[in-house]
């Protein structure tokens, strides 16, 4: 089962898994997620769509979770903040209690804002975090950290096998042109030669991992071995400054583009950077796809479904 199957990572899990011979069932309320990412899996023999809301229960025969449901991008989290903080903690706590009674395995999508604004740089999973609890960002910082808990208290109390990802910022094909998120926004701001918004003044930085790549490393995960249960950072270490991201996505798309300057949003983190080598040693994954190759294929994708 893959919670926010119809979602920009979701759909690529579901894709990956069914590539494999799985039998998926994709669950999704479409708050973010787009039938059009899952489309061409819906006739297939082995996939299987249900629309519903984790944040009420659901009872259902599987063996694996993906819990993956959650608006992902600033803009659609903190468009109903007190909805985040209920998918975030009652549908870890329903899809907990299923894979309880189901005696099946559950992997949580978490972030690398449970680290908040970093003092420690890179970030290992070592690190406890720097987060505001009542900032614009807090519903989603603090419902992951809350859902973490969970998943830990769970594994602890009730013997659940759970495994937990602290997902860094991941760009590919399929995330929506309005998503608010930086690759994107910047790519479809460049291919209609509109302005390109830089929050700030640019210098904060991010390390952008390509979707293929993130999948690889969460099914890894899922298919270690029963004691490693993380928190277990998947990124890409590559670090750039967001200007430099815009001048680079303004050159690959061959834009007339020119940057203009925003004020830079609520508690936006300065610096991110994941430490891999926990994933590197215990899962033997690290990301092979670079910025540029990542980038071109991302704005074809642009190109083709603009
Ligand atoms: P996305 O917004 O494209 O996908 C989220 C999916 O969850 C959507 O299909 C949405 O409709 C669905 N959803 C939201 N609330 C739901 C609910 N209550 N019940 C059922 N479905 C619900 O975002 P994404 O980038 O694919 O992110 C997927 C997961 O990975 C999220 O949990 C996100 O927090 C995590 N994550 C993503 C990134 C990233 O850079 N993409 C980074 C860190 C963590
Ligand atoms: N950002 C930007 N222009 C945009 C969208 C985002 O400069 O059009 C900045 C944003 O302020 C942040 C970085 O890019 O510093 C990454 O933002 P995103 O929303 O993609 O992810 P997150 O802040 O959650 O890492």
């Amino acid at each position: 089962m893959v919670t926010g199957g119809a979602g920009f990572l979701g759909s690529h899990l579901c894709d990956k898994l069914i590539s494999q011979g799985h039998q998926v069932l994709c669950v999704d309320n479409f708050f973010t997620g787009r039938r059009s990412n899952i489309v061409h899996l819906l006739d297939h023999a082995a996939f299987t769509l249900i629309e519903h809301d984790i944040t009420t229960p659901l009872e259902v025969e599987i063996d694996r979770i993906y819990n993956l449901a959650c608006p992902a991008s600033p803009v659609h989290y903190q468009h109903d903040p007190v909805k985040t903080m209920k998918t975030n903690v009652l549908g870890a706590i329903n899809m907990l209690d299923l894979a309880w009674r189901k005696k099946a395995r559950i992997l949580q999508a978490s972030t690398s804002e449970v680290y908040g604004d970093p003092e420690m740089h890179p970030q290992a999973e070592t690190y406890w975090g720097r987060v505001n609890p009542v900032g614009v960002r807090s519903c989603y910082d603090e419902g992951k950290r809350a859902a973490e808990t969970l998943f830990f208290d769970y594994n602890r109390q009730h013997g659940v096998e759970i495994k937990v990802a602290r997902i860094f910022n991941t760009y590919g094909p399929r995330m929506h042109p309005n998503d608010g998120r930086v690759v994107s926004n910047l790519i479809v701001q460049a291919l209609r030669a509109e302005p390109i918004t830089i929050y700030g003044t640019g210098s904060q930085t991010r390390s952008f991992c390509y979707a293929n790549d993130l999948i690889d490393g969460l099914m890894a995960l899922m298919e270690s071995p029963v004691e490693f249960t993380g928190p277990v950072n998947l990124g890409n270490p590559h670090e750039m400054s967001i200007l430099d991201t815009a001048k680079l996505i303004v050159e690959l798309c061959n834009s007339p583009s020119k940057l203009i300057f925003k004020p830079l949003p609520g508690d936006d983190p300065q610096r991110r950077k994941p430490d891999i080598e926990l994933a590197k040693t215990k899962l033997n994954w690290q990301p092979t796809t670079g910025i540029v190759e990542g980038l071109k294929s991302t704005i074809h994708y642009f190109e083709t479904s603009l």
